[in-house]
C-alpha cells in the first residue's frame, strides 16, 4: 500500500510547521501519521510475504505437474513394454503349441496330435472311420545312395503328395521317421483304399529330382477300419499288419486289414 506522495508531503509539512507546534491536533496528527506509516510498512511486508508464497506455490505447482507428466510418460512406456511382452508371450505360446503338435521337417501333424485325433474318433465313435499307416519303400537305400539331405527332400515331397487338397483325409500326420498316418472319417475301408491308391500314385509321381534325376520313391499303405469298441493300439496293430502284407507283396501297394485280426 502506498500513501500518495503529495499527501505525505502535505502532512509532513504541517507537522514541521512551527506555527502548529503545541496545537492539540498536532500531537494527534503526528501519532496518526506514525501509525499510518507503521501500518503501511506492515502491509508492505505482508504483501511481500504473500507474493513470495504465491510464486513459491506456482513453482511447486509447476514442478508437481512436471513430475506428474514424467510419471505418466514412464507409465505409458511401461504399458507399451508390457503390451509388447504379452504379444511376444502369446506368439511364443502359439509357437510352442504348434511345435509340440507338428513335425518340424514336413509341418504335418505329429504323432502326438494324431493320437489325440484318434482318441477323439474313438470317443465319438462316429462310424465308419479308417486309418492308414504309410511306410516309404526302401527308404534306407535313398539315404545310403543319395545322402540324408536327399532323403529329407523325398520326405517333404511325400508329405506334399499326401496332403489332401480335396479334404478326403481328416488328418495327414508324420507318424515317425519315414512313416505317415492318414485318417478318414465317414469313409469305410473300401472308400479309404480307393483314395489311398490315388495317393500312392501321387507319391510315386511326385518324387523329387536329385542331380538331375528323379528319385525312385514309392510307399506302401496298410488300411484298417475301426471296429466299434476297438482300442487305438488294436487298430494300429491291424493297420501295421496290413502294411506288412503290402511290403511282403512287393511294396508300392495298398492293403486292407482283416476286420477280425
Ligand atoms: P522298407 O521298404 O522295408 O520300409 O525299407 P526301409 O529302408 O524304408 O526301412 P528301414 O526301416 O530299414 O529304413 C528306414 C530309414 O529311414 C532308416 C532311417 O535312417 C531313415 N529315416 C528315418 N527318419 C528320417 C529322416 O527324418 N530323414 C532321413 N533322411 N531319413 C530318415
Ligand atoms: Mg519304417
Ligand atoms: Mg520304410
Amino acid at each position: 500500500m502506498r500513501v500518495p506522495p503529495e499527501q505525505d508531503a502535505a502532512i509532513e509539512a504541517l507537522l514541521a510547521d512551527p506555527a502548529y507546534i503545541g496545537h492539540p491536533l498536532h500531537t494527534a496528527l503526528a501519532q496518526l501519521y506514525r501509525q499510518l506509516q507503521e501500518q503501511v510498512r506492515q502491509l508492505d511486508r505482508i504483501t511481500r510475504i504473500s507474493d513470495g508464497y504465491q510464486s513459491a506455490a506456482r513453482r511447486e505447482a509447476y514442478t508437481l505437474t512436471e513430475r506428474l507428466n514424467k510419471q505418466v510418460r514412464q507409465l505409458e512406456k511401461i504399458a507399451r513394454i508390457s503390451d509388447r511382452y504379452q504379444t511376444m508371450l502369446q506368439d511364443l505360446n502359439k509357437r510352442l503349441e504348434r511345435e509340440s503338435t507338428h513335425d518340424a521337417l514336413t509341418a504335418l501333424a505329429n504323432r502326438r496330435l494324431a493320437l489325440a485325433r484318434l482318441g477323439e474318433c474313438v470317443a465319438t465313435a462316429a462310424s465308419p472311420w479308417c486309418i492308414a499307416l504309410v511306410d516309404v519303400d526302401h527308404f534306407k537305400q535313398i539315404n545310403d545312395t543319395h545322402g540324408h539331405e536327399a532323403g529329407d527332400l523325398a520326405l517333404l515331397a511325400i508329405a506334399h503328395s499326401l496332403k489332401d487338397p480335396d479334404g478326403h483325409c481328416a488328418l495327414v500326420a508324420r507318424w515317425g521317421g519315414e512313416e505317415f498316418l492318414l485318417l478318414w472319417t465317414g469313409v469305410d475301408a473300401v472308400g479309404a483304399s480307393g483314395h489311398a491308391q490315388l495317393l500312392r500314385e501321387k507319391v510315386q509321381a511326385g518324387a523329387p529330382q536329385v542331380d538331375g534325376m528323379a528319385l525312385n520313391v514309392t510307399a506302401s499303405f496298410g488300411i484298417a477300419q475301426w471296429r466299434a469298441g476297438e482300442s487305438i493300439n488294436a487298430l494300429l496293430r491291424r493297420a501295421d499288419a496290413a502294411l506288412y502284407v503290402a511290403k511282403r507283396a512287393g511294396r508300392n501297394q495298398v492293403r486292407i486289414a482283416a476286420i477280425d485280426l
